[in-house]
């Protein structure tokens, strides 16, 4: 595997060798006659296995096919398939591989105005409206959703690749604008506080939610953004500290709502990149990229397949044989502290032993080097790598709609996190176990950073809340734990 493409396509010394042909088509037919199956077979007995063999070379073979079948397309590609809509008029001339869009090439997106719905099921009849709050109407209302991640967990801040999908629960933001440069804010979900307010220019993190508020105008101001004050009302079905990015969906919908009440000049994935900063060095919470990014960019039903070092993405459909269960495990997390940040010290401490940057730098050919580091340094990086293969092969498994395929690349991906990258919990292995004992279950792993939290299940449609409510049961009585479908909402369970 190899370096990034940012820009256009910039690669690293380890990147697809000149025997592969120079005609993308020709090497996505070469990959494409391979199979999927045979590649994630390969995989998931390397990773059991746990060393280099004739199978990891043959896959990494086809690995960086792919790679350079996906940096060629970006060059050479002659179709642009916007399915965003978003390039308009100042669509750059270059040719663009079907959906995939260029971080350079990310202009203003429209507002999706939506009413302000409740978050949660009763929250719109029990919270004060906004006329009520602030004693005049809204200006506009904006939103994004929740997120899971489907696979490539642990390697965004490895600069590595991704593939979340969004999750139909939303935070919604309404927005006055006012003459002052005071920010007058109420949550939905701290109802409690009541209306808090702070000047802009002022933002001083106070430990608690509305660090995130802060955080945004904080950083749209610090990047030049000329923005007033308003008052603001936020609702949400996002569930919070689940890790279905309740942090990001109020972040991007704040800052698209500010963007929008201020016609400010910042494209979409520069408005993630901002909001992302915020998280970072406002609040303090070293998350990576993918957050914001599936928030803004991932569509209903789409998967953003998304590379974290060049910032190119991809919009894929989900198929349309599979839905998505997530349910909580009822284990609390915390990514802003503790093993999370141990798990990040320990991938820059492989990459100085390595020699690299980063361990996007090096593929499945590297393992066996990989393997001669130090414990646990050696297993730590083995599933970065081999998790940067997995979501390889979940977009080509997407691609063709191969829900069987997708579903074996979860399940490898758990084990990855539970034995090599060690952050799962006896409790979600127990949920994972009761998923995959479900026959209508094509797959499940842990999602978001771990060390509790959810799962996300791969299940044939029509049966995700019946299959999430059974698995629950079953795993409440198991653990003496209080798990939570979180997806499908629960106003669908047992519909
Ligand atoms: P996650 O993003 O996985 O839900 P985080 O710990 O990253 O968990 O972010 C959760 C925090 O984000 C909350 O504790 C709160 O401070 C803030 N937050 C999320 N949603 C809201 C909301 N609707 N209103 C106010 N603050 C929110
Ligand atoms: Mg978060």
């Amino acid at each position: 595997m190899s370096g990034g493409a940012a820009g256009g396509g910039t690669r690293s010394g380890n990147g697809p060798s000149q025997s592969v042909s120079d005609d993308p088509h020709a090497d996505r037919q070469a990959f494409s006659g391979v199979g999927i199956r045979e590649l994630v077979v390969l995989e998931v007995r390397f990773a059991q296995e746990g060393s280099a063999t004739p199978h990891t070379r043959l896959a990494g073979v086809h690995l960086r096919t792919f790679l350079l079948i996906v940096v060629s397309a970006a060059l050479s590609a002659t179709s642009s398939d916007d399915r965003n809509n978003r390039l308009g008029s100042r669509q750059r001339k270059t040719h663009f591989p079907a959906g995939l869009r260029w971080p350079g090439d990310s202009l203003r997106g429209s507002l999706v105005s939506q009413p302000a719905g409740p978050g949660t099921p009763g929250e719109a009849d029990r919270a004060p409206d906004f006329a009520t709050l602030f004693g005049r109407p809204a200006d506009l209302t904006s939103s994004a959703p929740g997120r899971v991640n489907l696979i490539g967990e642990h390697t965004d801040y490895n600069g590595g690749y991704v593939l979340p999908t969004v999750i139909p629960q939303k935070t919604f933001v309404e927005i006055a604008r006012r003459r002052d440069r005071r920010v007058s804010v109420w949550s939905g979900g701290f109802p409690g506080d009541g209306v808090v307010s702070y000047e802009l220019g002022s933002e001083r993190r106070v430990g608690g939610w509305l660090d995130y508020v802060q955080g945004i105008t904080w950083v749209l101001g610090g990047a030049g953004h000329s923005i007033g004050g308003i008052d603001a009302r936020i609702t949400s079905g996002v569930p919070v500290g689940s890790g279905l990015s309740s942090s990001a969906a109020l972040e991007i919908s704040l800052a698209r709502g500010l963007r929008e009440a201020f016609g400010l000049p910042v494209g979409d994935v520069p408005l993630a990149l901002l909001a992302r900063r915020a998280e970072n060095e406002f609040v303090g919470a070293p998350v990576g990229i993918m957050d914001q990014m599936a928030c803004l960019l991932a569509g209903d039903r789409h998967a953003l397949f998304l590379d974290t070092l060049s910032l190119a993405y991809e919009s894929l459909p989900l198929p349309t044989g599979a839905e998505l269960a997530v349910i909580n495990s009822g284990v609390a997390h915390n990514h802003a502290r503790g093993d999370y940040r141990t798990r990040r010290a320990e991938c820059e401490r492989a990459c100085a032993l390595l020699g690299i940057r980063q361990l996007r730098d090096v593929g499945l050919d590297d393992l066996p080097r990989v393997a001669a580091l130090p414990e646990p340094l050696g297993r730590r990086a083995r599933h970065v790598i081999t998790e940067n293969a997995r979501v390889l092969m979940a977009v080509e498994a997407l691609r063709s709609a191969d829900c069987e395929c997708l579903g074996r690349l979860f399940d490898a991906s758990h084990r990855s996190m539970r034995d090599d990258y060690e952050v799962s919990v006896p409790e979600v292995d127990l949920l994972v176990d009761l998923a995959r004992g479900e026959p209508r279950v094509h797959g499940a792993r842990l999602t978001g950073g771990g060390f509790g939290g959810a799962i996300v299940l791969l299940v044939e449609t029509g049966h995700a809340a019946s299959v999430a409510g059974r698995v629950a049961d079953s795993y409440a009585r198991r653990s003496g734990r209080t798990p939570t479908v979180l997806v499908p909402p629960p106003a669908d369970v047992g519909a």
